[in-house]
Order: C-alpha cells, then structure tokens, then sequence
C-alpha cells in the first residue's frame, strides 16, 4: 500500500456524484479538499499555500463503492462447466460445495487477493464478504487471511463469518472437512473475532458480522435466535443468505408452515441491524415486514441473473422503507465479481423488470415501460451510502464534508465513454472498467493511474492459472 499526502486538493473535475439522494445527488463543484483523511471542504476552490494537488482534469468523482456481499473464495472458481447452466441448488452441488474442501491456505489467500483486487479496480474500497470456509479442526484461519489481505490491500473489510451447525443434503456425501460446527465453536470464534479485529466506530476499517451461510439449512430456530441474542449483546450485525429463489419459500412452507421472512422474524432475524443477500422471491407481506423492521438487502444482480433465480423488487422494497445495497456475490455465480458491472446490472435489470410487467391500455396497462425504475444517482446511491447504512458504517459511503475521503476517480478515456453528453453517467451507463485516476480511502492512495503499488498483474495472472489447473486436477 501506498502512502501519500492525507491532505491535498482534488481539483478540475468534469463532474461529482455524492452517493447522496434528490437535490443533493450531484456537487456542482469541481474540487474537494482532503484534510487528514477527511472532506473538508467541496466547490470551486483554490489551492492553500503549499496545498498538494492532484489534477481531475477529465475525471468524474464517486464515492467509492461498498460492497455488501461477496464469497471471496470463488474467485478463482469462475466459469465452472460443470455450474454454469445450473440454477441455484444444483450449481452449489457442482461448484462450490464440490470445490470447497480442495481449498488450503494458499489458494485461499489468492482467491481474496484476486477478488480484493478486481473489486478495487473498480473503484470499491468496502467489502463485506460472506465467508462460510470453516469446519471443526481446520488447519488454516480464512477469517485472518481475509483481514490480513483487506489490510495489506489498504481497504476496509467487514468478515461476515459464515458457518453451519447442521448441514443440507448438498453436502451429505462431502469430505469430513466440510462437516458443521458445534453451536459452542461458533460461538467461542465469534468472540474470538469481535475481540480481535471488530471496530465499532462508523469509521472502521475491520468489522465482524454473525452470519450463518442460510438461516433456512444452516442452523436450528433455536440456534438461530441465541445467535440473533448473541449477536445484539456484543453490539455486531446479523446477515445471511435469504430468498434467492422459490427453494426457500418452499423449505419455508414445508418445514415451518410460514414465509421465508416471517421465519426470520420467528428467529429474532429483522431489525436495522439485519440485511440480507437476494431477497429475489417475496409476497407484499414480506416487503411490508422487511420495510416495518428496517431490514436491508445486498442485491446482487448479476448472480441472480446468472443462476436465472430473479430479478429482487428494489423499488416495492424501497418504497417500504428497506435500505438497499448492492453486493456481487461470490465469483463462481457473478464471472465479473466488481462493482461496475454490478451496479450497471443493477441499473438495466430494474428497468427491464418494470418494463416486464407493463401491460397495452386494452388489458388494463398503465405504462408504457419502466425507464423510471431506477436512474443513475438511485444507483449510485444503493452502491455506496446504502451499502454504509446496512454495515453501520456512517462515517463513508458520501462525498459530503466530514466524512471519510474515500474516493474514485474515473477518467472516461476509453472509446466506450467518448461521445458521452454527461459524463457523470458513464461508469454506470456505459460499464467497461474506467481508467481510475486515483482510489482513495480516508485520502490515502490504495491506486493510482490505474495501477496498484508493488502490484505484478501478470504474476496474479499466471498464479491464477496454475491455482484453476490445481483444482482441476484434483477430480
Ligand atoms: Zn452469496
């Protein structure tokens, strides 16, 4: 990691996105002062004496984004044969259930650093990862690898740690290396965790969640609520897997005679301090639940788009008081796990989803398409302050003065952004991955000119094709 000046100016920018909502969406202003880590100050502003400066000329400002939901482990498990026209059940079977028990440390450690990577690249300096690498006796520690590679990468990260006390079928016949944990392992981890690395502060760099990988197969109701009690005692937050296709709404009826969301409220499992992954599959009751308890979701688009589960309701959801994030998913179900194709899907399938369900005047239509379900700055908006509000991390997420200077910067010199009436839009609506001037958390340079410090991407490169070749070679 590189360490720069923590105090400088930012100026002649083309264009400024705060994260923020409404009128406050877009600055007007072409320069933002960092001081100590810090937005200080935002406008059209001149250099103070002896003032660093970094030249934007070009460049358009996002906050940088927070990625709520991720499975780091998969990055090297993309594009699997044997998973890639499978849904849901069958694909986690084929991929990464099969996949899991042929991990050691140090192809743990590489799928992290390949996916930290890619995320950064994309101008993502928050991640929150879903890790459920964890059986009884393990020889290596995924939750240390994790902050070790988050820390030495310069980003924050928030280990959501997964785990199972009893296991689903899909796993029945896996090796011993996958069996579950006892509920007293969980536990004495999870304080194990909270006391090593968990932050409190909305400015942290290091959180821990309690995440059981699927309340439905991953734990008892019983279990399920000590955890949810647990997890309130020592002050840290609840998220889990939840509605990704009608799998679960059946489950839900089968077992528990219920929806998949009043089984989380039976289990203490919604609150403001809750958010879940998909929420694909819901009945107005649920939303009105989820929206009742201020309970989030990580939406996660492209994976949902790839395992065919489902497009999620943002706006119903919205509308019902649920904040929203986005979040990639693990790599094995999402082949390009970064934030810019993330929230470009995330822009299309909304309106594609609205536009889905319109119907002609004659069949009692109202409207014509659904260009009105999501704009831009909605997106925007869901990918960094929303991913912020649903970890409880309010000190970033917006380019507002007093928060974190955690910043992108993206100069739109590729083909794909020429021609660009406003270029505010373009990492959104056009995708591809910007050339990124400068990354910044709490101003220190994580990138710069599109280039991670110390970095070799063809060595990554080469050690990614010899950890795909390694993992095939074990059938
Ligand atoms: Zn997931």
């Amino acid at each position: 990691m590189m360490t720069t000046p923590t105090s400088f100016l930012i100026r002649h920018l083309d264009a400024v996105m705060t994260g923020m909502s409404g009128t406050h969406a877009r600055h007007a202003g072409s320069a933002i002062r960092v001081t100590g880590g810090v937005i200080t100050a935002m406008g059209n502003l001149t250099p103070l004496p002896g003032e660093a400066q970094v030249d934007a000329s070009g460049c358009v400002a996002y906050p940088s984004w927070v990625n709520t939901h991720h499975h780091l482990f998969q990055s090297i498990l993309k594009g699997d044969p044997a998973g890639i026209n499978a849904s849901l059940t069958p694909w986690l079977a084929a991929t990464p259930y099969r996949y899991r028990a042929r991990f050691d440390d140090k192809l743990f450690r590489l799928a992290v650093r390949i996916g930290l990577i890619e995320l950064m690249r994309s101008g993502c300096t928050t991640v929150a990862d879903h890790n459920y690498l964890y059986y009884p006796g393990m020889p290596y520690d995924t939750s240390a690898i994790l902050f070790e590679e988050a820390q030495a990468l310069g980003v924050r990260f928030v280990l959501c740690r997964g785990g199972a006390t009893r296991t689903r079928q899909l796993e029945a016949e896996l090796p011993t290396a996958l069996r579950p944990e006892t509920m007293d392992d969980y536990l004495r981890d999870m304080e194990r965790l909270i006391q090593r690395y968990h932050d409190p502060a909305p400015d942290a760099m290091r959180r821990v969640v309690l995440a059981p990988t699927t309340p439905l197969y991953s734990a008892s109701p019983e279990e399920l609520r000590t955890m949810a009690a647990f997890a309130r005692r020592h002050g840290v937050r609840l998220h889990s897997h939840l509605s990704e296709t009608v799998g679960y709404q059946e489950t839900a009826r089968k077992v528990h005679q219920c929806s998949p969301v009043e089984f989380a409220e039976r289990c203490n499992w919604l609150g403001r301090d809750v958010w879940f992954a998909h929420l694909v599959k819901l009945d107005p009751e649920e939303i009105a639940l989820l929206g009742r308890t201020g309970t989030g979701i990580a939406h996660c688009p492209q994976s949902n788009g790839r395992l065919g589960s489902g497009i999620a309701p943002l706006p119903e959801l919205e509308r019902a008081g649920v904040p929203i994030s986005i979040g990639v998913d693990g790599a094995a179900s999402n082949e390009a796990a970064d934030m810019i194709s993330e929230t470009h899907a995330a822009w299309l399938m909304q309106r594609a989803r609205k536009g889905q369900q319109a119907l002609p005047d004659y069949a009692g239509g109202q409207f014509e398409g659904g260009a009105d379900a999501a704009t831009v700055e909605d997106v925007v908006r869901w990918g960094s302050s929303g991913g912020a509000r649903v970890l409880g991390l309010g000190g970033i997420g917006t380019l507002q003065i007093g928060q974190q200077a955690d910043i992108a910067l993206y100069r739109l010199d590729d083909p794909r952004y020429f021609g660009l009436h406003d270029p505010a839009l373009g990492p959104v609506v056009s995708a591809g991955r910007p050339f990124l001037k400068a990354l910044y958390v709490a101003g220190q340079s994580v990138v710069a000119d599109d280039t991670i410090p110390g970095l070799d991407l063809a060595e990554l490169g080469a050690q990614a094709r010899a950890a795909t070749r390694q993992l095939l070679n074990a059938d």
